[in-house]
């Protein structure tokens, strides 16, 4: 039996299979959600179809941004020889909020898993050679130390060697398994001074 109505009960389903919430939260949402004001309703829902309409990738870094080049990279003071390697843009706010790191980045929106079939193509890895191209001095892989991270920082390394670019892995700081964005800025700013040649 349907305890709530087919839109409450709808609702509740969508929000469900968002990251991180599970059926309990759901339901807190959706009801928090009906009994918010209608305009407060509407300027939320705008706001996720403006950005869903406005943001996409920068054309260098491949990070989430609102402009053609992100601000990041069109940046002149930044180091634009070297280019630290992340799993996605959440990895990269965590390293900004260092505030220590002075290259630039590259976004490859997941990590090689050839258990949950993704492989070398899947991700933006074709991106980051065609940027080798240009004058690079380091290339600095941080992609978490899960197995699939680990995988992507080996593969990438192996890739990279034979162009003469110094390749290296942040040191392992990072917990096993460790999600980059949970990691307090500290801990983040050892693993990248520590970092080691691959
Ligand atoms: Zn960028």
């Amino acid at each position: 039996m349907d305890l709530y109505s087919g839109h409450i009960n709808k609702l509740i389903d969508e929000l469900a299979h968002l990251p991180g919430i599970g059926a309990k939260s759901a339901q807190r949402l959706a009801f928090h959600l009906i009994n918010m004001p209608k305009e407060k309703v509407n300027r939320l829902a705008k706001t996720i179809m403006d950005a869903k309409e406005n943001v996409r990738y920068c054309s260098e870094c491949y990070t989430l941004t609102d402009k053609e080049t992100c601000p990041i990279c069109a940046n002149e003071k930044r180091d634009h020889r070297t280019i630290m390697v992340v799993e996605n843009s959440r990895d990269l706010a965590a390293y900004e909020k260092t505030g220590k790191y002075e290259g630039i980045y590259h976004v490859l929106h997941g990590a090689i898993s050839p258990m949950l079939g993704i492989g070398p193509g899947d991700i933006k890895l074709k991106e980051l050679i065609k940027r080798l191209e240009g004058d690079v001095d380091e290339v600095i892989i941080a992609t978490n130390s899960s197995l699939e991270g680990e995988t992507t920082a080996m593969y990438i390394g192996k890739l990279i060697k034979p162009t003469g670019i110094r390749v290296t892995r942040i040191a392992s700081g990072v917990p096993v398994g460790g999600d980059l964005e949970y990691i307090d800025e500290v801990t983040l700013l050892r693993a990248l001074e520590g970092r080691t040649e691959l």
